[in-house]
């Protein structure tokens, strides 16, 4: 009898464990299948300067699936990065970043907008990463100082070196490179001097309880006077009230993100904000 329940149980939890690699299993081929066929979109988020002005967005990938709906980057993109897929999504999201570029060089309100990408270790490790985004850049006709390229700081914790020689091949035709995420990796100072890099930006962990943990509110501090120091601008992200605007700029933040501004958006959305002149 015991030995009966014992195998039942053993079912039990072979059962929930098939579940989720079945899960699993049929994701990855749907994702396969969605790098194959290009099936993602591109949503913007405006970043803005300490008058409200629109100074830029951030490109921020979504997967719109048939039964699941829109699946965030936050579901996909470790499951891309652990497969490999991140390598062709990730070429998928520079070049229709460079054709959005050529499409706002057209307007004046939109022609002087940098749009940031972000970039996976994996991907920026590619032998033809610099060559894949010199390419695009020519492609699309654009000036590369508008492409802001966001990483991690995961980047920094091996093989410093690779990495500052492809941000300099990059640097060369303008790219421009932020931190994403700044102050939850472990940057080290020594490295983190010596990289050619354009801007931080300070995690929304710090930003969220900024009005009242005064850790994060020291720590933010320091972020910014830091970069002052290097010459390197500091964008908030998360930024979601004018509480926390006002304690950043107080503490000389000069670009800001975050739902307080707008959320990302469809493309056909952020261009009728950018018309509507909303945040100008
Ligand atoms: P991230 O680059 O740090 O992007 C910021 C995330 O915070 C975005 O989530 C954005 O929608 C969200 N956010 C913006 N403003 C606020 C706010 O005021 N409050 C709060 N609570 N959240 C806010 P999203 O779009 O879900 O992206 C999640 C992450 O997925 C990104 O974090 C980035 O690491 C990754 N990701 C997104 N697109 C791509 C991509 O094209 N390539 C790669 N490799 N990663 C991507
Ligand atoms: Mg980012
Ligand atoms: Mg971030
Ligand atoms: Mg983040």
């Amino acid at each position: 009898q015991a030995k009966k329940e014992g195998r039942n149980i053993l079912r039990f939890f072979n059962q929930e464990m098939q579940d989720i690699i079945n899960i699993r299993t049929s994701l990855e081929h749907e994702l396969r299948i969605a790098a194959e066929t290009s099936q993602f979109r591109l949503y913007y988020q405006i970043q803005v300067d300490n008058s409200n002005r629109v100074v830029g967005a951030e490109a921020l990938i979504r997967w719109p699936h048939k039964k699941r709906g829109l699946i965030s980057p936050a579901t996909f993109i470790p499951l891309a990065e652990v497969t490999g897929l991140i390598v062709p999504i990730g070429k998928w999201v520079v070049e229709s970043a460079c054709a959005q570029l050529r499409e706002w060089k057209k307007s004046h309100q939109t022609s002087s907008l940098t749009l940031a990408v972000n970039v996976s270790a994996l991907q920026f490790r590619q032998a033809d990463f610099v060559t894949h985004v010199k390419a695009a850049v020519k492609k699309y006709g654009i000036s590369a100082s508008l492409l802001k390229l966001e990483l991690t700081e995961s980047l920094l914790q091996e093989d410093i070196d690779i990495t500052i020689d492809t941000m300099k091949a990059l640097k060369e035709i303008g790219v421009q490179f932020s931190l994403d995420d700044f102050g939850t990796g472990f940057s080290s100072l020594q490295y983190l001097k010596q990289l050619p890099l354009d801007q931080f930006k300070i995690d929304q962990s710090f930003v969220r309880d900024i009005t009242t943990n005064k850790s994060d509110k020291a720590i933010v501090k320091t972020i910014i006077s830091m970069a002052r120091g290097l010459n390197i601008e500091v964008i908030a992200e998360g930024v979601e009230t004018e509480e926390q605007r006002q304690l950043l700029i107080a503490d000389g933040c000069t670009a800001f993100q975050g739902y307080l501004f707008s959320k990302p958006l469809a493309i056909e959305e952020f261009e009728a904000l950018i018309q509507r002149g909303v945040c100008k």
